[in-house]
């Protein structure tokens, strides 16, 4: 604790804060001007629809260029994220907190109407979907969340080909998997788009804290732990996690994609039948008719693999996929409260064709 606040120097805390501060300007005036394909939101309460761009996909790709030629030219080393960790995650929460009392204020003067408490109206959020600059903030800000949860473990990767000249089999794995996952997050940002917190969250401190500071710092843990772990994996452990990894990867994209492919297109075909939805409107093929959740577990599968590769040495890294565990079981209570209400009837006769949340014949 108190190298921690140790390291919290005004220099280290100037130096992080333009780290931090460039890296968030540099992805909202690339997501301005970089070219992407405009979609429209969901129907707004007053009818109109939101215009997105969703050049997320770029902007990555961008960062990954940019940083792999600054590595490799030895413009600089990514490890001075993992140098200037602490300081960095003091900016992050102040910029978080910053942002959400401008974003109070701002709904506040926009006259919208307010819960009575500010502390509660600045925890929610005032505005839907607050926009700068033609940059809608909630959509924009999964690119320093995610992005900057890349970065963070690309650092850790950097700082363990410094200290040892190459990486672990372990990092290797980690890496590859983080990588793809993320990569494959900004090749489908469109679902996005359908999501709860889009559609109907407002973006106030918990959107914002967790996108600026819990997923890059929190999510990133387990590579703070491969870094000084030397340890090799056998291969049969390598192949286990792999398969883990993949049966995961394929349940939760393709639950999230079955739901996008029918609601952009109700005859769609999915495993080869065309789609069989309940009044219209829930569907029960695929997976959708198996559990009602499965792109959770899907997910969750995913973040054990990558975890597990940080072996017993510690409980921490699993605090994550615990805490994943929690956030999704009460995340899918408070998901059907919503469609129990919206769909009525039509929602307990989907909940007795497709039995199960999570977990078939348990959960
Ligand atoms: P879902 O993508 O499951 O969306 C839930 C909504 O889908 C419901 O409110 C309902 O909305 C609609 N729906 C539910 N059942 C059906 C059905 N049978 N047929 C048609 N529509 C249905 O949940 P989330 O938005 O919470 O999650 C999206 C993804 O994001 C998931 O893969 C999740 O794992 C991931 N995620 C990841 C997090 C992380 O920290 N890594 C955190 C949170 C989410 P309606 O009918 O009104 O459209």
């Amino acid at each position: 604790m108190r190298s921690v606040l140790d390291s919290l120097t005004p220099h280290n805390l100037a130096v992080a804060a333009a780290l931090y501060g460039g890296f968030v300007l540099f992805l909202f005036v690339a997501s301005m001007v970089v070219p992407g394909q405009r979609l429209e939101g969901v129907p707004l309460a007053d009818g109109t629809r939101k215009q997105y761009r969703l050049n997320g996909l770029w902007l990555y790709l961008l960062t990954v260029a940019v940083l792999a030629a600054a590595q490799y030219f030895k413009w600089f080393s990514l490890s001075i994220v993992v140098k200037y960790y602490w300081p960095l995650l003091a900016v992050a929460n102040v910029f978080a907190f910053t942002l959400t009392a401008i974003l109070y204020f701002q709904g506040r003067r926009a006259g919208v109407e307010l819960r009575g408490n500010p502390i509660v109206d600045a925890f929610y959020g005032t505005e839907l979907n607050p926009t700068w600059l033609g940059v809608d903030l909630k959509m924009f800000a999964y690119r320093p969340s995610l992005i900057g949860l890349g970065v963070i473990n690309w650092a850790f990767a950097a700082a363990q080909y410094e200290a040892l000249g190459a990486l672990t089999t372990r990092m290797w794995f980690y890496q590859i998997v983080y990588f793809l996952y993320l990569t494959n997050y900004f090749q489908f940002e469109y679902g996005m788009i359908y999501t709860w917190d889009i559609i109907a969250e407002n973006f106030g401190w918990m959107l914002v804290w967790g996108d600026y500071v819990l997923v890059p710092f929190f999510y990133s843990i387990p590579a703070w732990y491969l870094l000084g772990y030397t340890e090799s994996l056998e291969t049969w452990k390598l192949v286990a996690l792999g398969a883990l990894w993949l049966c995961g990867f394929i349940l939760f994209r393709g639950t999230n994609e079955q739901k996008h492919q029918y609601k952009a297109n109700p005859q769609v075909k999915i495993w080869g039948k065309p789609a069989e939805a309940l009044g219209g409107k829930l569907l029960v093929s695929g997976f959708w008719g198996i559990g009602r959740k499965l792109n959770y577990t899907g997910e969750l599968m995913v973040y054990t693999a990558w975890t597990l590769t940080t072996g017993f040495q510690s409980i921490v890294p699993y605090i994550l996929p615990i805490w994943l565990a929690v956030l999704f079981t009460h995340r899918a209570w408070r998901d059907e409260q919503r469609c129990s209400a919206k769909y009525g009837d039509l929602w307990q006769a989907y909940r007795a064709r497709a039995k199960f949340r999570m977990i078939p014949f348990l959960y």
